[in-house]
């Protein structure tokens, strides 16, 4: 990284300190300050005690230095023991809003970059990184050393110049010293850099080892994948793949620090050396008499302190410039745009109902692919309509849902409401008006009705209505808490296991409770055993009732019922109509789908 970027970051990170905690920040700086700057006030005092003795100076002039550095020393470390408590709560508010802060991005971020696998990387990446300490921690590590290390740096030379300035001391032995403390300082900084590069590196790599070797630990430890790991005998597989992995990683951290030790002995050696040095220097000035006694002390623990907390500040810098990478990660995913256009226009809610949707030559690409998922869709449909999708796996459907709902704006052409771009409604607001059922849905560990109401307060009896339409109605009967009963056994050990069928009941009732004008079901009863498949159908007006439905299933039995069908072929759509103008073009597509079906399914074409 180069050194203007390096001051980039720097300056960021330093907006972004006070930012986000103003109070921390300055506490850690008033706190380093003052746990710093009290080591000095007995070697300067004891100098003037020495000196005084020496000098035979009035008892009352050595009780007054004594006291005064009792004195200080005591309201200093008061002060401090208080600071730091308010810095610890102001610490535990900082790391609770830290750890908030990706889930809350991840919130924010339009529904293409969560899906995105490099933002899943990124998030997982400098998530584990933040664990290992870089990126805030460190910042405010640094932070707190650096002023700790100013304080003293500062105060070392205010007590160190006067002997710089002794004519008694010989030039050279001044210059040794300076010359000692800069090689030092440079072998140091050369040092840290070249480990610091290392432990980037060994990060960077064992970012991708931990993703891999988490995944064979979820296969082995999740309940749901022990039945294939028995019934195949995958343990040793997956557990070989495991314990191999690890071991090269194991081998790769051993190497590492290797290394590392290899580079920290030279560099303790030359320390070593230089305090030596320093010593020596000292002892042959006091012994040329260019020192007063109570000053020897002084101008040794000085030195010292000042050569330490020079090398120390050195080493701070290095390692502050080494999480500037590590940072530079970490606001580039908190800086991810939501490039979705934000409108603002209120959904006009219509007495009429007349409601109608139209894509407008559409076509769609999804991030970072080359090829078009869905291509020139022309389709208007109205409110209260049925409108079913078929077509083979990957011709386009879900993504049509998608695009619908505005989990991503279509790469060409535009979608309307009554004429008006979806884009430019205000984005809740349109989301309000979809009920969906994905083929991938999610049901939390919460109870049933908070899951049914997507919130902590719901109507009990119209999640059991919603419920009982989607055919959930005799298993809630046998659930011994109804609609207060977990789901799973995340939140509540006794919560209860539901099968894919159950689930996927449970997500139409979610949608049912919504009670938007529009239903759109991906494959809603792809997990129904056939008896409940049958139900969902017979009952489908009923549960739809005068809402828009736009229904994706593979099962052309089901969607014959529906007003429009459009079939999808390669993202695009090759037929549309009715079930029996579909069927009277024998050579169409949909005319090969249902008599591939009609093999297995007694139905009435
Ligand atoms: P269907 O629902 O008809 O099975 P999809 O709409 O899911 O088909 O997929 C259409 C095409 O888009 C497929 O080629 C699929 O591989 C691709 N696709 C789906 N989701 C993504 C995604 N998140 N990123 C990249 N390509 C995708």
């Amino acid at each position: 990284m180069k050194l203007s970027e390096q001051f980039q970051v720097l300056r960021r990170a330093a907006r972004y300190t006070f930012s986000v905690n103003r109070k921390y920040t300055i506490l850690l700086i008033m706190s380093a300050f003052l746990s710093s700057i009290v080591g000095y006030v007995p070697i300067y005092f004891s100098a003037k005690v020495i000196d005084s003795l020496i000098a035979k100076a009035p008892v009352e002039t050595v009780i007054l230095y004594v006291a005064l550095t009792v004195g200080i020393v005591f309201a200093v470390n008061l002060t401090n023991t208080y600071i730091s408590s308010e810095k610890s709560a102001a610490s535990s508010a900082m790391w609770r809003n830290e750890d908030w802060s990706y889930s809350e991005k991840a919130m924010q971020m339009a529904y293409g970059s969560i899906e995105d696998p490099e933002v899943t990387r990124l998030r997982y990446r400098i998530r584990r990184e933040s664990q290992t300490g870089h990126n805030l921690y460190y910042l405010y590590q640094h932070i707190e050393q650096f002023a700790g290390q100013v304080t003293k740096i500062t105060a070392s030379t205010a007590l160190t110049v006067s002997f710089f300035a002794l004519p008694s001391v010989p030039v050279c032995f001044k210059l040794a010293i300076v010359a000692g403390l800069a090689i030092t300082l440079m072998f140091q900084l050369y040092a840290t850099k070249k480990t610091n590069a290392l432990d980037r590196d060994f990060m960077a790599l064992s970012v991708d080892m931990n993703i891999i070797a988490e995944h064979f630990l979820s296969y082995i430890e999740h309940y749901g994948a022990g039945k294939d790991i028995r019934l195949y005998d995958m343990g040793k597989f997956v557990g070989g793949s495991y314990l191999a992995l690890d071991q090269d990683y194991w081998e790769r951290g051993l190497k590492n620090s290797y290394i590392k030790a290899a580079w920290a002995l030279p560099v303790a050696m030359l320390n070593t050396v230089l305090k030596f040095g320093i010593y020596a220097v000292l002892i042959c000035a006091a012994l040329q008499g260019g020192i007063t006694t109570g000053s020897i002390a002084r101008y040794v623990a000085c030195i010292m302190m000042l050569a330490e907390n020079l090398l120390s500040a050195a080493k701070t810098i290095q390692s502050a410039f080494d999480n500037n990478h590590y940072l530079k990660r970490y606001f580039s995913y908190f800086d991810i745009p939501n490039n979705m256009y934000q409108g603002s226009l209120t959904v006009e809610k219509r007495d009429d109902v007349e409601y109608y949707v139209e894509f407008r030559n559409v076509s769609f690409r999804y991030p970072n692919t080359d090829s078009y998922a869905l291509r020139n869709i022309d389709l208007r449909f109205r409110i209260g309509e049925k409108l079913a999708i078929v077509g083979m796996n990957g011709s386009g459907k879900t993504t049509f849902i998608k695009l619908l709902c505005r989990l991503y704006d279509p790469t060409e052409g535009e979608i309307l409401l009554n004429g008006v771009n979806i884009q430019k409604y205000d984005y809740d607001e349109y989301m309000s008006i979809f009920s969906v059922v994905f083929q991938d849905f999610s049901l939390f560990a919460f109870q049933l009705g908070e899951i049914v109401a997507s919130s902590r307060s719901f109507d009990e009896d119209r999640v059991r209505s919603c419920l009982i339409k989607a055919n959930f109605g005799s298993r809630l009967d046998e659930m011994p808490e109804g609609v207060h009963t977990y789901l799973y056994k995340g939140y509540d050990r006794s919560g209860m296991e539901i099968s894919g069928g159950e689930a996927q009941k449970i997500a139409l009732a979610r949608a049912l409770y919504k009670d938007s004008p529009f239903i759109l079901l991906d494959e809603p009863t792809a997990a129904l055993d056939p008896v409940s498949e049958y139900e969902v159908y017979s009952d489908f007006n009923t549960i739809s009732g005068d809402k828009t439905t736009v229904y994706i299933s593979h099962r052309l039995a089901s969607c014959r019922f529906c007003d429009q069908i459009v079939v999808f072929d390669n993202g695009h759509i090759v037929q549309h109509g009715s079930h029996g103008e579909l069927l009277c073009d024998g050579c169409g597509k949909y005319s090969e789908l249902w008599h591939a079906q009609a093999q297995y399914y007694t139905v009435d074409g």
